[in-house]
C-alpha cells in the first residue's frame, strides 16, 4: 500500500483555504492509503514565536483537523515534536546535504529577507522536511506547486544518503510528488492566496453570521456595476471559485447562467453560496465544539498517533544508525 506523508504548520484553527487546498484531500487519501499527517511544530520555531501561543495553535490545529474529518483510526495523526526522531534524523541528513542546495531554496530567500537576524534553523528547514518524509520512508507527498522545490531537495537527500550508505539496495525511496487536484483559494481581498498573515481568510469554524459579514463586501466581476449588467463568472475572483468548491454542480450551473444572463444580483449569488458553505461547514463546527468540550479526545488521539508514528520512526533510525556506524558498540 502506498505510504503518504504530509505536514501542516500549527497555525491555529484552519481556514477554508487550508481546508480546500490540503485537508479535504487528506480526508480522501486516508481512506485508500497508509497516511501519516503531522502538525509540524518543529518547523514553526524557525521564526520568532511565543511558546504559549505555539502550544495553543498546535491544539487548535489538531481540533480543526479532526473536526474536518481526519480520522485517527485511519490516518496516523501526530505532533512532530512528540516523535523526536525527526530532529535526530535531520542532524544525520545535515551531514550529507550540500550547503549550496539550501541557499538556493526560494522560500529561504523570501523568509530570510524578512528577518533581522537569520537563524541556522531557517536555512536547514528543508532538511527537516526531508527527515519528516524519509523517517517514514514515504512513497508520496501531496504537494502544492510552491513546495515542489522542497520535495526535490528531499529526493536529492535520499539519493545522497542511499549512494553513500546503501549503494546496493536503496534504503530510502525517493519520495514522489502527488499532484492531486488541490484548489488555490484566493483571499477575501481578491489579491493573494488566502493566508492568516494577510488577514484575508474565512475560518473553517466561523459562525454563519460571521461568514456572511465577510462575504457581503468581497469584490465580484467589476463589469457588474448594476444588477442588469451581465457578468462573467471566470472574472469573479472569490465568489465563483468558492461556489465551485462548495456548491453542487446544479448550483454552479445556475450561478453561471444567472451571472451571464444578469438574472440575479451578486448579493443573491453570495446568499446562495452562504447556504452551501453553511451546509458543509456546520457539521465540522459542531464536531469541533465536541472536541473542545472534551480535551481528552484530542489529547488521546495525538498520543496514540505519536506511538504509532514512533514505532515506524524507531525502526528507520535503527537501520540508519547501523548503516552509518552509529549503533551501539558490541
Ligand atoms: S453573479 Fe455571482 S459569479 Fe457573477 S459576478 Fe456576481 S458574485 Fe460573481
Amino acid at each position: 500500500m502506498t505510504r503518504i506523508f504530509s505536514g501542516i504548520q500549527p497555525s491555529g484553527e484552519l481556514h477554508i483555504g487550508n481546508y480546500l487546498g490540503a485537508v479535504k484531500n487528506w480526508v480522501a487519501l486516508q481512506k485508500e492509503h497508509e497516511t501519516l499527517f503531522s502538525i509540524v511544530n518543529y518547523h514553526a520555531i524557525t521564526i520568532p514565536y511565543a511558546p504559549a501561543d505555539l502550544r495553543q495553535r498546535t491544539r487548535e490545529m489538531a481540533i480543526s483537523l479532526m473536526a474536518a474529518g481526519v480520522d485517527p483510526s485511519k490516518a496516523i495523526l501526530f505532533v512532530q515534536a512528540d516523535v523526536p526522531e525527526h530532529a535526530e534524523l535531520q542532524w544525520l541528513l545535515n551531514t550529507i546535504t550540500p550547503l549550496g542546495e539550501l541557499e538556493r531554496q526560494v522560500q529561504f530567500k523570501d523568509k530570510a529577507g524578512r528577518q533581522e537576524q537569520v537563524m541556522a534553523g531557517l536555512l536547514n528547514y528543508p532538511v527537516l522536511q526531508a527527515a519528516d518524509i524519509l523517517l517514514y520512508r514515504a512513497d508520496q507527498v501531496p504537494v502544492g506547486e510552491d513546495q515542489i522545490q522542497h520535495l526535490e531537495l528531499s529526493r536529492v537527500v535520499a539519493r545522497n544518503w542511499n549512494s553513500r550508505f546503501s549503494p546496493d539496495a536503496p534504503y530510502f525511496p525517493e519520495p514522489q510528488p502527488r499532484l492531486t487536484q488541490t484548489r488555490r483559494i484566493v483571499g477575501l481581498d481578491g489579491q493573494a492566496k488566502m493566508s492568516k498573515s494577510l488577514n484575508n481568510t474565512i475560518g473553517l469554524l466561523e459562525e454563519p453570521a460571521a461568514i456572511w459579514e465577510k462575504l457581503k463586501p468581497v469584490p465580484t466581476d467589476p463589469k457588474r456595476l448594476r444588477r442588469t449588467d451581465p457578468g462573467e463568472p471566470n472574472d469573479c475572483p472569490i465568489i465563483y471559485p468558492l461556489h465551485r468548491a462548495f456548491s453542487p454542480p446544479e448550483t454552479v450551473k445556475l450561478v453561471e447562467d444567472n451571472c451571464r444572463g444578469a438574472k440575479w444580483g451578486c448579493i443573491d449569488c453570495k446568499k446562495a453560496l452562504l447556504e452551501t458553505m453553511v451546509a458543509e461547514l456546520t457539521p465540522i463546527r459542531e464536531r469541533a465544539a465536541e472536541l473542545k468540550d472534551d480535551p481528552s479526545l484530542v489529547k488521546d488521539a495525538l498520543a496514540s498517533g505519536a506511538v504509532r508514528a514512533r514505532k515506524i520512526a524507531r525502526d528507520t533510525m535503527s537501520t540508519v544508525k547501523e548503516r552509518m556506524g552509529l549503533d551501539a558498540i558490541e
